[in-house]
C-alpha cells in the first residue's frame, strides 16, 4: 500500500514538476514526444530519477553483424568480405574488445550474426559466438531480407521465409552453440514478418528502421514493449503499433528518441561524428529515465557494428568507453539503470503481464 502511494506521490509530483505526460498505457502515446521532454542542448542527469524510486529503465547495447561477402544463399558480396580471413579475423578482433568493455562495466550485449559470418566461422573453427555466448552475452539473429531471399523478398511465401531464417538460425546454433535463439532484428518491410518470424522459434524483436529511409516511425519510440498486432509495409504503422496481448513477439522500442533518424545518424556527417552522437544517446537516454515509469518495463537500448566507433587507434572504442564511465556506470550504480539482454528485457516484460 505504501509503495503504492509512493507510486501515485512520484507520478503527482513528477507531472507537476516537469510537465511530464501522465503514465499512459499505449506505446503510441508514450512515444509522442513532448516540448517538456525535449532533451536540453547539454544534458544534465535529471533530478526525476532520485524520486522515482521504483522506475528501473533496463538497459543493453546490442551488435548487427551485416551480410558481408556472400551469404549461404547465394546472394551478395562486395569488398568488404568476412571471406578474406584479414577482414574477418580484425572484426573479431575488435568484438572481443568492444564486449570485454562492457563486461568490465558489468554489462551484457545481444550479438546478432548472420551468415556469411557465421559460415566462415564455422568454415575456420573461430570460436567467437560460443565464447561471447560462455560469457552472458545473448547470440541472436540479424537479418537482412535481399541478403538471404534475393530483391523480391517481399513477394515470398511465410513459409519460405520461415525456412530461410531457421537455416540462419542453425548456423548461428552450430557456431555458437546455442540453441534457443529467440532475438532477431531485421525483415522490417514483410508485412508477415511476425508469422515467419514465429514459424522460426523467434519471439523477441527490435530496431526498427525503414532500410530505404534508414528512419524509423515516432510510433515505435518510446520505453515500453508491447506485442504488435501485426506487421508493416513501411507505410502503415497501425497494426504494428497496436497492441495484441495474444501476439507471438514482443517488440522492445528502443527508448525515448526524438528523431527519426537515430538509428543512422551515426553515420551522418551533419550528426556531428561520434562524439555527437554519444551525446545525443546520453539526452535520450535521459529523456527515457524521465519515461520510465515504476511498475513497468521500461527499456532502453542502441546499436553498434563490429569496428564501428573505433576512433582513436591509441584509445580505441574511447567514446563507448567514456560513455560507458560517465553516463551508465553512475546509473546503474544508483539503481536507476539495470544491464539486461534483449531477450532477458522480453522476459522482464512477459512476466509483468
Ligand atoms: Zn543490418
Amino acid at each position: 500500500m505504501k509503495r503504492i502511494f509512493t507510486f501515485l506521490s512520484i507520478l503527482v509530483i513528477a507531472s507537476l514538476a516537469c510537465g511530464l505526460p501522465a503514465a499512459s498505457e499505449q506505446p503510441t502515446a508514450a512515444a509522442q514526444p513532448t516540448a517538456e521532454t525535449q532533451p536540453a542542448e547539454t544534458a544534465t542527469q535529471p533530478e526525476i530519477q532520485n524520486e522515482a524510486g521504483d522506475a528501473v529503465l533496463y538497459f543493453t547495447i546490442g551488435m548487427h553483424i551485416e551480410p558481408q561477402g556472400e551469404t549461404a544463399q547465394g546472394y551478395g558480396g562486395g569488398k568488404a568480405d568476412y571471406h578474406n580471413p584479414q577482414f574477418f579475423d580484425k572484426q573479431v578482433k575488435d568484438m572481443y574488445e568492444v564486449t570485454q568493455m562492457v563486461e568490465a562495466h558489468g554489462g551484457r550485449m545481444t550479438i546478432q550474426a548472420q551468415s556469411p559470418f557465421t559460415t566462415v566461422a564455422i568454415e575456420s573453427g573461430n570460436t567467437i559466438l560460443a565464447d561471447l555466448a560462455a560469457h552472458g552475452h545473448e547470440i541472436a539473429l540479424h537479418f537482412h531480407e535481399d541478403a538471404h531471399l534475393g530483391k523480391n523478398s517481399a513477394s515470398l511465401s511465410v513459409q519460405e521465409w520461415c525456412d530461410v531464417m531457421k537455416e540462419e538460425i542453425g548456423y548461428i546454433t552450430q557456431a555458437s552453440g546455442v540453441s534457443d535463439i529467440r532475438y532477431w532484428s531485421g525483415g522490417n518491410l514483410y508485412i508477415n514478418l511476425y508469422e515467419a518470424a514465429e514459424c522460426a522459434g523467434l519471439d523477441v524483436n527490435s530496431d526498427w528502421k525503414n532500410p530505404s529511409t534508414q528512419s524509423t516511425d515516432m510510433s515505435l519510440t518510446g520505453v515500453n514493449p508491447w506485442r504488435p498486432a501485426g506487421g508493416t509495409d513501411g507505410t502503415d504503422f497501425t497494426l504494428f503499433a497496436t497492441h495484441d496481448p495474444n501476439g507471438a513477439i514482443i517488440f522492445l522500442p528502443e527508448g525515448q528518441y526524438d528523431k527519426t533518424d537515430f538509428a543512422s545518424m551515426r553515420r551522418s556527417d551533419n550528426a556531428g561524428g561520434d562524439e555527437a552522437y554519444f551525446e545525443y544517446l546520453k539526452e535520450s537516454l535521459y529523456a527515457s529515465l524521465e519515461a520510465a515509469q515504476a511498475g513497468k518495463v521500461n527499456v532502453f537500448h542502441f546499436t553498434i557494428h563490429p569496428s564501428e566507433f573505433r576512433g582513436d587507434p591509441q584509445d580505441p572504442f574511447g567514446v563507448i568507453e567514456r560513455f560507458l564511465t560517465e553516463v551508465v556506470d553512475p546509473l546503474v550504480a544508483s539503481g536507476d539503470v539495470q544491464w539486461m539482454t534483449l531477450s532477458e528485457m522480453a522476459d522482464a516484460y512477459a512476466a509483468s503481464e
